[in-house]
This record gives C-alpha cells, structure tokens and sequence, in this order.
C-alpha cells in the first residue's frame, strides 16, 4: 500500500486514482492528478494535511474548480477535494458559521431565507465558500472578506480560529499565507426584510443572465480588471473585435469578452491557455496594459513554469 492511501485508510478518508483535473474543474480541462483525497469533515481536511506536511507528500486544496485552469500534463501531487466538506449552516443571530465545502450560492440562499443580508450580491458566483475566502471573492458591490468575522483554518492536525480582520482582503487577493488549509467561517451579516433581500439577489440575477454566458464550460472573468483603466477587461477585449475568436478547443464567448469558454469532449488546456496569451498580448501590444490573470493557472510541473500566470497560482500549496 502506498504511504498516501495508508494515510487516508487511517484516517478514513477516501482517496483516489485515475482522477483528471477535467473531471474537477469548470473549464472541463487539466490533466490527471495522482491521487485525489476527499476529507467530509473539517477535523478530517486538518488531520490529512498534517500527515500530509509531515509525510513530506505536496498538496493543493481544491473546491469546485471554478477558479483553476489547470494544464494537460500529469500532476504529480495530491489534490485535497473539499467539495465533500459540506457540514451544516450554524445561524445564531447575525453569526452564520458554515464549512469551507458548502456551496456559496446555496448559502446566500439559505441567508436570504433566513433574513439575513450581507451576501446577496454573491449569489451567482460559483463554487465553494473555501474558493471565495481564498481570493476575495466578489460581485456587485459585495465581497467575501467585507462580512467575514472568524476564519477556521488547519494547523498542526487541528482547526484553529482567525479573526477575519487579521486577513488582508483585497481585490480578489487576500494575505492566506502559502499552503494554508481554510475549513470554515464565521460570516456577520444583518437582519433584512427577505422580500427585498431576495428582490436584490434577482436583480442581480438577472443582470448576470444578461451579461454572461450560460451553459457553457468557463472559469468566470480570466483577467482582472486594470486598475488604471476607467473600461473594463471585458470591454477591452470586446472592442478590439475577439469575441468569437478560436484555438482549437477555447473560445472567447461571443457574450461576454473577459471568458473563455471550452469545447468539445476532449477539450485541452493548451488551447485556453494560448487564446489567453493571445489576448494578452494584443491588450499589450494595442493598449499598452499588461492584464493579471483572475483565473489560476495550475501547472503539472511548477518548476518549468514562466511569466504566465499570478504569483499566488505559481507558489500556491505546498508541491
Ligand atoms: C460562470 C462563472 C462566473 C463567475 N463569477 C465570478 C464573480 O462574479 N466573482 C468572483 O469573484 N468570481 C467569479 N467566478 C470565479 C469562481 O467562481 C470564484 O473564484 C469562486 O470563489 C471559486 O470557488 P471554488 O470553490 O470553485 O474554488 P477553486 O476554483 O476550487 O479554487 C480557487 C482557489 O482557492 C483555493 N481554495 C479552494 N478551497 C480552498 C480551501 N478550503 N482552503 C484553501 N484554499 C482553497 C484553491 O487552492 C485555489 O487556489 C466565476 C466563475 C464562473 C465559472
């Protein structure tokens, strides 16, 4: 038996082969991983890490992939699934307590039902609140970090609790240090009429609906917003005329510029990653802006690894 699968067979965690990163993430891209370990409590995700860290075996936490484009070759690390790290919402007043495997929309939802408003803007951002506390993320004027009270993370084997403010919450960039297991959090939101709270969570809705492509296989924006540029990414893009353009199996959506979008069955990283550089390079060449990746590149082998890419998705976790 292997180190990796006797760590988790004591610890009674499932582990896995023959997973690709196609099979986890949105894009539907991304290579196979050599073993994925899927923790269903916080206690569990601390444990397993732990030995991990003092087996000297690399890991990266993973929640639904939404945010990852990871490339074709074969990674050689142990991808932490948290999407099974659902637990159950806490709500004691204003203190909404809920594990980093559940789902973000499904929480604003529950928020909204219980009166409880703070989140709403957020409703229609996929993927795991995990993902959303580890890059701040937001949407029409709400962010993450804004209502975050307490943070549960992994130290040593045991769940640890940060004060949220302790946290540096940026533009989709926050101060987690490198390799740092988030578990859960504490959100403070406010008591609110429901009707309107969900009024606004339609609003946002159906702005979303008009603006963003549906059914199709994206990560979300690729790039962020210039922070010198009154337009937007997606404007950019959308006025040099590349909505519609093709590599091979990446597009970039005819609805909204800043995503790409995959094809087909066997749909390749390779593909979205060169339609990326490709509008990289004509925002640069044309506008003299140098656009940050939103999207994280994750690379099978990071000591190849060039320009491509933001710092944390280079130096993230612990391979
Ligand atoms: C259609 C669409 C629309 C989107 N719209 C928005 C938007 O409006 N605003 C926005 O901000 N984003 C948006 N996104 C991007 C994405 O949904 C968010 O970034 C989301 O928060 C990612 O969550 P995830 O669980 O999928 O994270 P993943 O993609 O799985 O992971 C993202 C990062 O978080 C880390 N991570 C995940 N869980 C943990 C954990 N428990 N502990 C430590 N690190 C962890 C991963 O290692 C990785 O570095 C959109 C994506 C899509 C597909």
């Amino acid at each position: 038996m292997e180190l990796i699968e006797e760590i988790a067979a004591r610890l009674g965690v499932r582990a896995e082969r023959g997973k690709r990163f196609a099979d986890l993430t949105s894009l539907r891209v991304g290579g196979a991983i050599d073993w994925v370990i899927t923790p269903e409590t916080e206690e569990e995700a601390a444990a397993i890490v732990n030995e991990l860290d003092k087996a000297g075996i690399g890991w990266r936490p993973l929640g639904s992939g939404s945010n990852v484009l990871a490339d074709d070759g074969d990674h050689h690390y142990v991808v932490l699934n948290l999407s099974n790290m659902k637990g159950e919402v806490h709500i004691d007043g204003e203190l909404v307590s809920v594990s980093a495997g559940y789902s973000l929309p499904r929480l604003c939802i529950d928020a909204a039902r219980a009166g409880l408003s703070g989140i709403e803007g957020l409703g229609g951002i996929p993927g795991t609140i995990g993902g959303a506390l580890w890059m701040n993320a937001g949407a029409y004027g709400h962010e993450i970090g804004t209502v975050t009270e307490k943070v549960r993370v992994a130290r040593e084997g045991k769940v640890v609790e940060i004060a949220g403010d302790s946290i540096e919450w940026n533009y989709r960039h926050t101060s987690f240090r490198e390799g740092e297991l988030l578990l859960g959090a504490t959100l403070r939101l406010k008591h609110d009429d429901p009707e309107q709270i969900k009024a606004r969570m339609d609003e946002v809705k159906q702005k979303r609906l008009a603006s963003q492509p549906h059914g199709s296989r994206s990560a979300g924006c690729f790039f962020k917003n210039p922070p010198a540029s009154a337009i937007g990414t997606g404007k950019i893009i959308d006025e040099m005329g590349m909505k519609g353009q093709r590599r091979g199996s990446a597009v970039v959506s005819p609805v909204h510029a800043n995503f790409i979008v995959t094809e087909g069955e066997n749909a390749r990283a390779e593909d979205a990653l060169a339609l990326a550089e490709e509008i990289r390079e004509r925002v640069r060449r044309e506008q003299g802006i140098e656009l940050e990746y939103e999207v994280e590149l994750w690379r099978a082998k990071p000591e190849n690894t060039d320009e491509r890419g933001s710092a944390d998705a280079d130096e993230r976790g612990s391979i």
